[in-house]
């Protein structure tokens, strides 16, 4: 769909009925096809035709949202995940071995920095974390010869540091790895990474995508811009045969456009089998279809809360990059010009029992470990995810103890800032 603008590609992208066929996507609920002859399916198993044969591996249903997130990306070619975790683990694991070496952001999800630091660490890859404030000089110096891939979050969960995708899309440029970066929080409508350098994008469609707090899953997108031939030697995996699919060699049958995600689907989903079911997909395209229209919303309702916590006295410091204020807020201008996200964070005066009072006196906030939902919803770590570590070292961690994140849903904005008006009257 390539002359149409983002808001038409969130309601129309990706599936296209022919003379009589269904209007809303089929949902394809089915573990496997039929074939006429052995013939037939075994140019599928050789990778030589493309088509359908078990759910584990793709599913038509997920192929069409995979390819609407693809257009709404500006990529090539997408796959759906069971999860972000999925998402963000597959995009990695399909360039990196044992031995190998990653650079990340040190800003990003506390999910993917275990996934890095503890569990990928145990099969033996290695992470270097840089701040996403890190100069030039700093960044290249978290290189090594084994590096395989730079990661970072457009915005990172939780806490909302923006990042700079060309400073690091240069540095991996130059070092002959791609950059891989996770777009959750902006979502595309506010952000497309791939315009900025970034050659794969990964999603928790969990979040604005699917909107409305009903699935979890992920998605991973191909740029289809990085050269994975000009660096063969860093990428065997992609331009050497593989012999259990009878020795292609994804780089080259499948060219830099389909490279990547037919390698990904072809071994980590036959082999770890993490995919998005149908009924998901189908869900999750249903929060695509009103993309465009929910984030200006949540973008502005996150505006107006941060700006009246910014001019309240018990606050002390409100992290939210719109907000000329914030350090990030040149970043802002520069990658999110319209609006980051729903999502504010704010340190009370007066620390956990300010905030304790505070989150016990919301009323139309609810209490929840989840972000960018439809309805508000707000987190206090120093009495819930991070409720085992002292003052000390919550400040230590940049958690202060008297933290609470706040996502702002689709409500009306003055009735947000009512609630959290008679809250903060409460302390
Ligand atoms: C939630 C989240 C994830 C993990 O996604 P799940 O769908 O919960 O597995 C990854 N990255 C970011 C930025 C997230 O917010």
């Amino acid at each position: 769909m390539p002359d149409y603008r983002l808001d038409t590609k969130c309601v129309q992208a990706g599936y296209t009925p022919g003379n009589g066929e269904p209007r809303q996507i089929p949902i394809y609920q089915s573990t496997t096809w039929k074939y006429a002859t052995s013939e037939d399916m075994a140019k599928l198993f050789d990778l030589e035709a493309s088509g359908y044969f078990y759910t584990r591996l793709q599913n038509p249903t997920n192929d069409c949202v995979a390819a609407k997130i693809a257009e709404l990306e500006g990529g090539t070619s997408a796959m759906l995940t069971s999860s972000g975790q999925a998402a963000n683990f597959f995009a990695l694991f399909n360039i990196c071995s044992a031995g190998d070496h990653i650079v990340a952001s040190s800003s990003i999800y506390g999910g993917t920095f275990n996934l890095i630091s503890v569990t990928m660490a145990r099969m033996g890859i290695k992470t270097t974390f840089v701040s996403p404030d890190c100069t030039k000089e700093e960044l290249d110096a978290a290189f090594t010869p084994d590096t395989k891939c730079v990661f970072g979050e457009t915005i990172a969960n939780p806490a909302l540091t923006v990042l700079d995708i060309e400073k690091f899309a240069e540095a991996a440029h130059a070092h002959g790895v791609p950059l891989i970066v996770d777009n959750t929080f902006p979502t595309p409508i506010n952000c497309r990474p791939i315009e900025w350098g970034a050659d794969i994008v990964t999603h928790s469609t969990t979040k604005y995508m699917d909107g409305h707090g009903a699935a979890v899953g992920g998605a991973i997108v191909d740029s289809g811009n990085f050269d994975w031939m000009a660096h063969a030697d860093k990428f065997p995996g992609l331009t050497q045969p593989d012999d259990s699919y009878h020795g292609v060699t994804y780089a080259e049958r499948f060219g830099k456009e389909g490279a990547f995600i037919t390698k990904c689907t072809a071994q980590l989903m036959r082999d770890f089998g993490s995919i998005q079911s149908p009924q998901h997909a189908f869900i999750l395209n249903l929060g695509l279809e009103s993309l465009h229209v929910r984030m200006p919303r949540h973008s502005a309702n996150g505006k107006a809360v941060a700006e009246f916590l910014n001019a309240h006295e018990k606050v002390e410091v409100v992290h939210y990059c719109d907000l000329p204020t914030d350090p990030y807020h040149a970043l802002q201008q520069k990658y999110l010009p319209n609006g980051s996200c729903g999502v504010v964070s704010f340190e009370l005066k007066g620390g956990r029992e300010a905030a304790s009072r505070f989150m016990k006196a919301l009323k139309l906030a609810a209490i929840e470990t989840h972000v960018a939902d439809a309805r508000t919803c707000c987190l206090c770590p120093s009495a819930s995810t991070h409720r085992q570590m002292t003052d000390e070292q919550l400040s230590a961690a940049g958690v202060p103890a008297g933290l609470i994140r706040i996502s702002c849903g689709l409500e009306n904005s003055q009735d947000l800032i009512d609630d959290i008006k008679q809250a903060l009257e409460s302390i």
